[in-house]
């Protein structure tokens, strides 16, 4: 089942724009986060354990050495990569410093662009300055910005340290300096369901959006929401609830916008639950699966705000 014929992937994407397969490569900037480190909680988000997505063995390597390594790991070869900074808060330093990692990135053989990943109060305007510059140096840049869901309840509830006001305002600068901006949202938050899911996407969309990552709620060691999920106050999303729910969205969202993913993995043991977010294919062709069936992206675009009554 060929999710690209349902969905606009990046792949898909960036294929149609140069002419040839561009992979993403990570890198670990060795940031911190403000949400850990103090500046604005300890705690970080309660479904996070950076282990379970960053390789902190990354950080003590240069950017070179990295992008090295992760081109030698890509099965189908290519010529042309985008770099994503994904640990922790790619935008949380000093502006010479970010500067200086985002360009040694960029001089790298091959890269594209940069893709940025970041908490959506962590965006300086010297920083989207430093962004954009790069943009109008003909780079492509992804600002991705972690929102995970529009209800404020629940970023309170999950500790975020952020609301809806400060991605929104984010969200629109950067867009208004030509630099695209994905959006991270997670499935399976505790408290929400369908209406929530309905009300964020409808939000994002609305309020424009260029790309989109959504991702299962993985319950992982070290994380706070592990100790509610042990002590039988959390339960995990199903595949049917998420697929149910990634359909939706995804037909929800108009056809230009790209999606950099629908699905996501973790390795136990580091993921507790669910046992399904453990297969790298299962979520990815279960979505396909139903769009095929129910109708691809921005089949069931919705009328504005209709769910304010609900
Ligand atoms: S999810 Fe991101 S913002 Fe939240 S604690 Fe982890 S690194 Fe920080």
């Amino acid at each position: 089942m060929q999710l690209d014929h349902f969905v606009n992937s990046l792949g898909r994407d960036l294929k149609a724009r140069y002419g040839e397969r561009v992979k993403k490569l990570t890198i670990h900037g060795n940031f911190t986060c403000p949400n850990r480190d103090g500046t604005l909680g300890k705690g970080g988000c309660t479904f996070c354990n950076v282990a379970s997505f960053a390789d902190e063995t990354q950080a003590q390597q240069s950017v070179a050495t990295q992008l090295a390594l992760k081109s030698a790991e890509i099965k189908v070869k290519t010529a042309k990569y985008l770099a994503y900074f994904q640990a922790y808060t790619s935008t949380y330093g000093e502006l010479m410093q970010l500067d200086s990692l985002y360009q040694q990135a960029l001089a790298y053989r091959g890269i594209v662009g940069l893709c940025v990943g970041t908490r959506p109060d962590c965006v300086s305007d010297q920083v989207l300055a430093l962004l954009a510059s790069y943009q109008q140096q003909g780079k492509e840049v992804w600002l991705e910005l972690g929102l995970q869901t529009s209800n404020d309840k629940t970023l309170k509830r999950i500790n975020r340290g952020h609301g809806w006001h400060e991605y929104q305002v984010i969200c629109e600068k950067a867009r208004a300096l030509g630099i695209k901006v994905c959006t991270h949202l997670i499935i399976g938050l505790p408290g929400e369901g369908m209406v929530d899911y309905q009300r964020t996407i409808e939000q994002v969309v609305d309020l424009g959006v260029d790309g989109l990552k959504l991702h299962p709620l993985h319950i992982v060691t070290g994380s706070t929401m592990a100790k509610s999920y042990q002590a039988g106050r959390l339960t995990a999303i199903s595949l049917e609830q998420y697929v149910e729910a990634a359909v939706m969205m995804i037909r929800h969202t108009p056809k230009d916008v790209v999606f950099h993913r629908v699905s996501a993995t973790a390795r136990k043991p580091t993921l507790i639950a669910p046992d399904w977010c453990e297969d790298r294919w299962l979520g990815m062709i279960a979505v396909a699966k139903a769009l095929s069936e129910y109708g691809a992206q921005g089949s069931a675009l919705a009328p504005k705000w209709h769910y304010l009554a609900a």
